[in-house]
């Protein structure tokens, strides 16, 4: 998509350090990494947030990560691994080209997610979400 610097970095238009390409999928160094090795991983053809991604797509992107996620392991010797993609502004999407981020993690990175818990209500308060997004998932 004109205009999009990922769409750029798969056509070749900006550089990037570059780690894996394959006939659907492109993979690189997040430019600015969490920690070294910090990677991205992205359908070549552009869609905004991986829930627009038809399935084929999102199988290889899903596949492409964790083959990925296993060489960033291996690379960095790191002892866990985000994986993790921001859908929307909201969440922390900058660039709304869809990618999965694959972050190594030390135990003593001092990185933090800060996810503040909630608890529900009440046990009916859940069971109304429960059904809600079992309703919208469908069969
Ligand atoms: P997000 O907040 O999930 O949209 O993250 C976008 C990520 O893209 C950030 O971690 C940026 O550091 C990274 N990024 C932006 N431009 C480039 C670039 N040209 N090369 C590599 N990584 C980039
Ligand atoms: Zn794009």
């Amino acid at each position: 998509m004109d205009g999009c610097i990922f769409c750029k970095l798969v056509k070749g238009e900006i550089p990037c350090a570059k780690v894996y390409e394959d006939e659907k999928v492109f993979a690189f160094l997040d430019i600015n990494p969490v920690n070294p090795g910090h990677t991205l991983v992205i359908p070549k053809r552009h869609y905004e947030t991986v829930l627009e991604m038809p399935e084929p797509e999102g199988v290889a992107l899903a596949k492409a990560s964790v083959k990925i996620g296993k060489a960033v392991k291996k690379a960095t010797g790191c002892e866990g691994i985000n994986l993790l993609h921001n859908i929307g502004k909201a969440a922390g999407q900058l660039v709304f080209h869809a990618h999965v981020h694959l972050i190594p993690r030390f135990s003593h990175d001092a990185m933090l997610l800060g996810w503040p818990r909630k608890q529900y209500a009440s046990n009916e308060e859940q069971e109304d979400y429960r059904k809600k997004v079992e309703a919208a998932v469908g069969k």
